[in-house]
Parts: structure tokens; sequence; C-alpha cells
């Protein structure tokens, strides 16, 4: 019996072991189906489909209608075969008969090289699409196989379409026997040029990735959901010491630093799985027992399904940068000369605190603003290096006196500022505020000179009302403000009416700003009187503020927060010339009152001001007045500062003529030791000491004093503030030229004083108050 049959066995040959999985399911489902055709046609007959395939026609040759029925079951059979194969896409068939003629040729076929059945039945094997230098070997091939049965193996063949243009196949072959005992040699050959492709792509990305593993400084490391380590690339000993061998399979958890650990699970572990992978940059551990800074990114991979199998991590030491980054952080957060916390580090800490109070019910804090006195008298007398190297050692001593957990910053300038933790009561807070005074005692030397400070300290403990930084801030400088002006060198703690006094003085300095831009100010002139004849000498300009809702106001209510704000200059220069030009005009006006002088208040800020001498010569040209009508009057506090400067000034001031009176004299810190040195021409007493010279009161001998020490210096001594006639002929008892008071009159708006001018004739008299 003669039979169509071929054998799987020359399929499982060692190519066939390592034909593509793909491929080899391709195969193995056409010719499993092409078995499933033959038992259905032969139930009976079928042989176990994976030995053997048998297709047996020698039924042809049978009688009768078992004949017929056989040859038509046969005819189906092979129709069907046929069928299969044309409409199996992509799977090429092509029969030949023994002399290699094409005897068929399926759709697939046609589609791999290009030839359509017509153009193929009948062509020799070898010129069609076996290229030329395969030819030989070819036909010597299959000449062996039908004259020795040895099989051409299955396996990649590189074949040749219509256009002479190759094309990968893998290509297997068989051998049937038709009826008429001829052997017909079948190939069926799949297309390889996508998978092909596809593999190579694969194996270009693998070793691309393989190249970029093996030698990118960078580590890269495939890890199993868990994290361990299933690959390491050989980076990590340069990188972190380890050879890679001794980490694969560890949990990579154990090098990271406790602290980043919760992180990295979070942000790089769950986040890689969830798809969101985004770098992170966290601690792990050096074998030298070091920590090295890491830029982590990780991502998942997935395999054909879309489930996460693996996670891949791509790492690089980012030390230097991190470090590089913290030194740039802590710059920017700490003061250049003192490497104290600066302003932005303290409200860091500020707001986290402000944070706890809010957690924590038990949990409070204080600030104490700290203002170092008279630091502009030791920069300007021992130079800035000096100030330097003392705002350098106050530092340290202050940090000294700190613990660990409290914070001292410096805002810039003079200024500190110190956070103390955990502060129970505001006693706690006083007693370090004791301690810093005390440190401080001890003078430092500086450039071999002992220099001895102190602070104005102003306190804040925290209450819940705090919720910005700023406010604790700005109320620690309001008690600091207040602990100035009560003396210096001691502390102040804030309380509520210094809010409300703070509120005050700030809503007074918007409407000063507005007066001054609105010219609501006047002035108002105080007669100077010679105390021994009664005569008008003069008039002291006094400064008011017409308010539009407030009404008159007097400089007790505004001068001192002008002086603060710095907006006294523009309102002295103002009075100044306005003086100026009212003394010109009277002097024209009352012809008579020749020798009528005018006083003008200066304050401190307008004698550092580099245009003062200036602005007096403008005035002066302007005005047409001669410089020795004018007196300015500087209080005695003004004169202690910076004396060298101020002499330099006074000396330039009685070059134009102008009399210099001190102001307030007895009140201020005694310039005795300099007095004589500074070119002043009067002395005024203070009224404080005028109200007391009734015999009984406590400093009744001070005008005493006064006098004779302006007698001494060849000073004239003014006493203003006199109200009683007892204690003008004290005064003029004790020497005193000149006076002003209410006992003689009050401070006279304009025409009220022009009204005494014209009043008076020459020389000019106030009545007989005796
Ligand atoms: P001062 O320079 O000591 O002026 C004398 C102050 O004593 C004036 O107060 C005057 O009205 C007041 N006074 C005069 N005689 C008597 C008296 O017999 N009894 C009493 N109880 N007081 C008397 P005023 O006008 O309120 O000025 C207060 C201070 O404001 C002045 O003190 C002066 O330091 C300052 N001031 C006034 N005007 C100006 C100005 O234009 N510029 C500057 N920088 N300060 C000014
Ligand atoms: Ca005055
Ligand atoms: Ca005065």
């Amino acid at each position: 019996m003669a039979k169509w049959q071929f054998s799987f066995d020359q399929l499982y040959s060692e190519d066939w072991e390592n034909t593509p999985e793909t491929i080899k399911r391709l195969v193995e489902s056409l010719i499993l189906s092409a078995t499933a055709l033959d038992t259905e046609s032969d139930p009976k007959g079928a042989a176990t489909p994976r030995d053997r395939l048998v297709l047996d026609r020698s039924d042809r040759r049978h009688n009768g209608a078992e004949h017929n029925q056989t040859e038509a079951a046969l005819k189906q059979s092979e129709q069907r075969f046929r069928l299969l194969f044309e409409a199996t896409p992509k799977i090429a068939v092509q029969g030949y008969n023994q002399q290699r003629q094409v005897i068929y040729w399926n759709h697939a076929s046609e589609q791999l090289y290009g030839y359509t059945k017509l153009e193929a039945i009948g062509r020799q094997l070898e010129d069609l699409i076996i290229p030329p230098e395969m030819r030989c070997g070819v036909i010597a091939a299959v000449q062996n196989w039908l004259t020795k049965g040895e099989a051409i193996p299955a396996g990649e063949l590189s074949l040749m379409r219509k256009d002479g243009s190759r094309v990968a196949v893998y290509s297997s072959h068989m051998m049937l026997v038709n009826s008429e005992g001829e052997s017909e040699l079948y190939c069926v050959d799949i297309d390889l040029s996508d998978c092909k492709q596809a593999e190579e792509a694969l194996r270009e990305s693998e070793s691309r990735y393989r190249l970029l593993a093996e030698n990118t400084n960078d580590l890269v490391c495939l890890h199993n959901l868990q994290g361990h380590y299933l690959y390491v690339s050989p980076s990590c000993e340069p990188l972190l010491g380890y050879r890679y061998q001794e980490m694969l399979g560890q949990d990579p958890y154990r090098f990271f630093h406790p602290d980043d650990r919760d992180r990295i699970y979070q942000e790089a572990h769950l986040a890689a799985i969830r798809g969101k992978p985004v770098p992170i940059t966290y601690r792990i551990l050096h074998k030298s027992g070091h920590y090295v800074w890491f830029e982590t990114l990780t991502k998942p991979i997935l395999n054909a399904s879309g489930e996460i199998v693996q996670l891949q991590t791509t790492s690089r030491d980012v030390t230097e940068r991190i470090q590089a980054q913290a030194q740039l952080r802590y710059d920017a957060l700490h003061d250049e000369l003192t490497g104290l916390p600066n302003r932005y580090l303290l409200m860091e800490r500020l707001e986290l605190a402000i944070n706890r109070t809010t957690r924590f019910e038990n949990y409070h804090f204080a600030v104490l603003f700290l203002d170092l006195d008279r630091f502009k008298v030791i920069n300007d007398s021992l130079g800035h290096l000096a100030g330097d190297q003392l705002l350098i050692a106050i530092a340290q001593k202050l940090q000294a006196t700190l613990r660990s957990i409290d914070l001292a910053a410096r805002l810039g300038g003079d200024e500190f500022v110190i956070l103390l933790e955990e502060i129970t009561e505001i006693q706690e807070a006083v007693r370090a505020t004791e301690r810093i005074f005390a440190t401080l005692q001890t003078p430092f030397m500086i450039e071999g000179r002992q220099v001895y400070t102190t602070f104005s300290i102003g306190i804040v403990l925290n209450t819940k009302d705090y919720r910005q930084a700023s406010h604790l801030l700005r109320d620690a400088d309001i008690a600091m403000y207040r602990a100035k002006n009560m003396g210096k060198a001691r502390y102040e703690i804030f309380d509520a009416e210094m809010h409300s006094q703070a509120l005050n003085r700030l809503h007074v300095e918007n409407d000063l700003r507005r007066a001054i831009e609105q010219q609501e100010f006047v002035l108002h002139y105080q007669p100077i009187l010679a105390l021994e004849t009664g005569s008008l000498v003069g008039f002291e300009a006094l400064i008011r503020w017409q308010h539009p809702t407030q009404g008159l106001k007097f400089p007790g209510d505004f001068i001192a927060i002008a002086e603060e704000t710095g907006l006294i200059t523009r309102l002295d220069y103002w009075a100044l010339e306005t003086a100026c030009n009212q003394l010109a005009r009277w002097r024209t006006a009352f012809p008579e009152a020749t020798t009528i002088r005018m006083s003008v208040n200066l304050s401190v800020q307008d004698l550092r001001r580099s245009n003062l001498l200036e602005e007096v010569d403008r005035i002066l040209a302007e005005t047409r007045l001669r410089g020795c009508y004018l007196t300015l009057e500087i209080t005695e506090s003004m004169l202690i500062e910076d004396v060298e400067s101020t002499i330099t000034l006074l000396s330039q001031l009685k070059e134009r003529a102008i009399q210099i009176s001190i102001d307030d004299f007895g009140t201020g810190y005694s310039s005795l030791n300099y007095l004589h040195r500074l070119p002043v021409d009067n002395l005024k007493v203070d009224r404080s000491f005028v109200n007391q010279i009734q015999t009984g009161k406590q400093n009744h001998q001070i005008v005493e004093t006064i006098a004779a020490l302006s007698h001494q210096l060849g000073l004239d001594a003014i006493a203003e503030g006199i109200e009683t006639p007892q204690q003008l002929d004290r005064l003029k008892q004790l020497g005193y030229k000149f006076g002003q008071g209410y006992l003689f009159s009050k401070p006279l708006p304009q025409e009220a004083a022009e009204k005494l001018l014209a009043d008076h004739n020459s020389p000019h008299r106030l009545p007989d108050y005796s």
C-alpha cells in the first residue's frame, strides 16, 4: 500500500529545538490541522498524529462502491488539505515533483516569493527561489533524498524573490509518495523577516542596555517586586564598595539610611509599582561605613500581558551635588560674618515652633530681641573691622550661653534674636536673659582694647494668638525698643499695651507723612528776654501740627515718632526755612527790631545729614538773613555721640556766625570732659531744674551749678520754663542773662508775635513781672 507519508522526526531535530517558539507553534498547528483532516476521513486508520501522518491513497484502486466511496473521500480530503494550505496565511507551501518542477504553489507562496501560481507551476525549483550560490547544493540534496533517503533538515534559509531580493525563511521539507509511487517534495516556508526584525531590535536594545549597564558609572539593577536584587551592574563596586555578587539576592533596604527607608518605600518602590516613577534622592550605605547620596529612578518591568514582574533601578551618586546644595542652603540661611543663622533660618524655626504650639498644648517658647547699645559709637571710634570682631565675639558668647535646642540668629547690624525652646513660664526666659547680661559683663578684648557692651533686650512669650513668625519678631522688637527708651542695658517683656502703643505709632507715622505732604505744620514763637532789662531779644520757633481733625497738636505727640521714622529732618528743614523767612520779614516790617534773633531746634539726625550746611547756606542766602541772627538749639545728648565730627560741624556753623545753644542742659550724659572743646555759645538749663528752684526741692542747686559752669566756660546761661517771679528773681541772682517762660509769654502764633513786636518800641520790653 503506497502511502503519502511523512514523519515528524525530521522536525524534532536539533534544529527544531533551536527554532523560535512561535514558529514551532505555527508549524505544529499546521501539521496538526492536516492530521485532523486525515483522522476525520479515516477514523479507524489514523495513527497517533504526533507520530505519523498517513494519507492513504491506495484505496483508489479498490473496486466497486467501496472504491468509489473511498475515492470520493480521498478527493474531499485532498481538497480540504489544499484548501487549508491555501487559506493559511504566512505559511508558504510549495510542492515539487522529482524533477524539481513546481506542482503546487499556495497563496502564501505567491505573496512570499512574488510569483503567481500560474507563473510558478512547471518551473524548476532552483530557477525560481534558490539563490545562484545555493543551486548546486539544493539539486544535490534533493537528489540525495530521492536516491538515498537523506532528508533535508529544516532550518533557516535565505531564499530569493521574483524581484531578486532575499527573504529569510524557516523552511521544512517533506517527501511524500503519491499513488503513482512517485515522490513529491513539499516545502513549508515561514517568512522570518518580521521575526528577524523584532529579534534584531531586541538583541540591539538588549546589547545597548547591557552596554549601558556594564559601562555606565550609574548603578543599574533589577529587583523582584519585594525589592531584592536580581541583577546588579558592576559599577556597584566603584560606587558603593561592594562587589555585585555581594549584593545579589540582598534586600536593598538593608543598605538604605534608616531615616530614608519609609520615603523610599512610598515614593519610589510603591510609586513605581503604581506606575508613577519619579526620581528620589536618599542615602545608601557604602561598604566602608559612610553614607553616599543616590538619585534613583525606579521603573516597572512588564511581561507580555502587562503585569509588573520586576523593577529596574538606575542610580547615580549625587553626593557632591547634595553637598553643594547643602552648602548653598547653609550659606543662604547663615550670616556670613558670625556664622549664626540669619533671618531666613530664624523665620523657618519660628514657623516650626508656632506649628508645634498648635499641636502640643504644653509646648511654649520665647523670643528675645537683642540690640547692642551704642554699637555705632564703637564702630565709629574703633573702626568697622573692630566692630566686626566684636559682633563675632558676641555671637560666640551668645551661643555659649544657650542650650543646644535654642537658636541664636543675627538679623543684621547689631541686632540678634534668640529663640528659647520649651519654655514653660516667662521667668525661664527672664533667667536666660539675665544669664546673657551676666556673660556680657566681662569686657571683650578687641584689637588689644577692652570693650564693654550692653544689650537692650525685648522678650516675648508665645501665646496662642501668634500665627505668624513676623508678629513675634515685631513684638519682641517693640519690647526691645521700650528697653532702649527706658535707659538701655535692660530687658522689657512685651505686653498688650506696648502693642497698642506701637499701633498708634504706626498710625501717627502714616498721618505724619500725609501732613508733610499737605503742609499742615505751623510755627509758634516764644519770646526770649534779657532777664535784667526785660527786653525782647529773640524768639524760639516751636513747631505745631494743625491737624485737620484733632486740632492743634504739640511736639510731644509727634516729634519722637518723626525722629524714629527719619521724617524729622524734613520737619526741621521746613521749620528752619520758615523761621528764617519770618525773621527776615519782621526785620523789614519792624525796623526797630534789628537785634531780634531766631532760635530753631535741631534733632540729632539733622546733624548727621551731610547736607545740613548746604541747607543752612541756601536758606540764609534765600532769606538774605545773616547767620548772626540765627541760633541753633541742639540737645546735650546729640553732642556726646561722635564728638569729633560734631566739633567740626559746629565750627563750620560758627564760621557763619550762627550761635549754638545746648538745649535741655543737665538732663543728658554729662559732657563736661569735652564741653570746653565744643564751639557753643549758650547753655539752656532744662525746665525741670528751673521748676525745682524753690528751696527744699531735691535738685534746687543744679541751676546754680550750671550758672557757675557757664560762667567758667565763658558761655551765656539761658533759663527756660520760668513760671514764677520767684524763679525769675533767683535766676537773675544767679547771673542768668536770658530766659523764657509762661511768666512772660507762651509760644505765640505769628500774628500775636507781630503784635508784640509792634507794641514795643525799641528796645523791646515786656511788662514788668516782678
Ligand atoms: P524745648 O526745645 O525745650 O522747647 C521748650 C518747650 O517748653 C516748648 O514746648 C515750650 O512750649 C515749653 N515751655 C516754654 N515755657 C514754658 C513754661 O513756662 N512752662 C512749661 N511747662 N513749658 C514751657 P513745646 O513747644 O511743646 O516743644 C517741646 C519740645 O519739642 C521742644 O522742647 C523741642 O525739643 C521740641 N521741638 C519743638 N519744635 C521743634 C522743631 O521744630 N524741631 C525739633 N527737632 N524739635 C522741636
Ligand atoms: Ca529748644
Ligand atoms: Ca529745652
